[in-house]
């Protein structure tokens, strides 16, 4: 049995709706096949008002166990520092949050403002929103670069704009088997499983792009990077390999990435107006190769690539592709 506390700080919800429609395992799966016992949720807990304030309590006070704390949203610190702007069970949320993460056996931060501050955190950020463990691509945010929960973990992190339901769900069910030891952490603190391959690996546009085919919003044939700034191939996600709804993705869709699982996510502070445009000099716009990624082998995997694409085209090995792609 895993006792699991879900709380929000500068939330949309978008997480707890993403989660709510995970598949494999869904959340009633959790709780009736994975033992994972959630004690609380803004949106499907029964608890209200001060119920909730004594659970708290008792779990700061060791009287009820945390396994997992699992938080959405931004922390927000504003006004001057004092957290005031986001109050719950009478004390800024920031309070609770330090408190329960020094309990906590885990602490997992779900979505872009939990992880890196995401929208809130935006410049000039009003709530002086932060992330858990990161402020954007910076080590630190609010808990600082060294914390490390109970189970000796630092934050683990899913982020998206929301996360895919199944990257929450499937992280709940490793540490509620006790089998989060196996799960390997990134340089920011991403289950490698999810957050390795870029979005463009399994993209059904993956050739286009090798033979720079440009495609259009909602159109099928082409590839997004060029004309409307598909940011695939310098996003970290497993969009492509675990659909949404076992079904699509945004790229299979023929909507572009918006690389919603990167710590400069929304990108906008760091090239203001850059949603749907294409940065096409990655040369000298060294953000767009991806963090943790040599600009070399960058370059030399997409110049196989393209290679490659031209080799298939000759050769005819791509007919079926473009045949099923229809
Ligand atoms: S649409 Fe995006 S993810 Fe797909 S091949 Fe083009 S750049 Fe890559
Ligand atoms: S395709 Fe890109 S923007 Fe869409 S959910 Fe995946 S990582 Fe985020």
């Amino acid at each position: 049995m895993a006792n699991v506390l879900w709380l929000q700080g500068g939330a949309c919800s978008g997480n707890t709706m993403s989660f709510l429609n995970a598949e494999e395992p869904t959340v009633v799966e959790l709780i009736t096949d994975f033992g994972v016992n959630i004690l609380w949720h803004p949106s499907i807990g029964l608890e209200i008002g001060q119920q909730v304030e004594h659970l708290m309590n008792d779990i700061k006070k060791g009287k009820v166990q945390l396994d997992i704390l699992v938080f959405e949203g931004s922390i927000i610190q504003g006004p001057n520092g004092s957290g005031t702007m986001n109050y719950f069970c009478d004390r800024p949320m920031m309070d609770w949050v330090k408190e329960l993460s020094a309990v906590a056996a885990f602490v997992v931060a779900i979505g872009d403002c939990a992880t890196w501050g995401g929208i809130p955190a935006v410049p000039p950020n009003p709530s002086e929103s932060t992330g858990f463990q990161f402020h954007k691509d910076k080590k630190g945010g609010f808990l600082g670069a060294n914390y490390k929960s109970k189970g000796g973990l630092p934050v683990i992190n899913i982020p998206g704009c929301p996360a895919h339901p199944d990257w929450i769900s499937q992280i709940l069910v490793a540490i509620a088997t006790g089998r989060i030891g196996d799960v390997l952490l990134d340089e920011f603190h991403r289950p490698k499983t999810f957050f390795t391959d870029f979005v463009q690996t399994g993209c059904p546009n993956a050739i286009s792009f090798a033979q720079k085919v440009d495609g259009h919003f909602g159109k099928r044939g082409g590839c997004l990077f060029y004309e409307v700034g598909c940011r695939g191939p310098m996003t970290r996600a497993s969009c492509n390999r675990i659909l949404w709804n076992r079904t699509s993705s945004k790229t299979r869709a023929n909507h572009p990435c918006l690389g919603c699982t990167e710590p400069g996510f929304p990108h906008h502070d760091l090239m203001p107006g850059s949603v749907f445009k294409t940065m096409k000099y990655l040369g000298f716009l060294p953000k767009d190769v991806p963090t943790g990624t040599n600009k070399m082998a960058y370059y030399m995997r997409a110049g196989f690539e393209k290679a490659m694409g031209a080799v298939e085209n000759m050769t005819g090995a791509n007919k079926e592709h473009f045949e099923t792609s229809k």
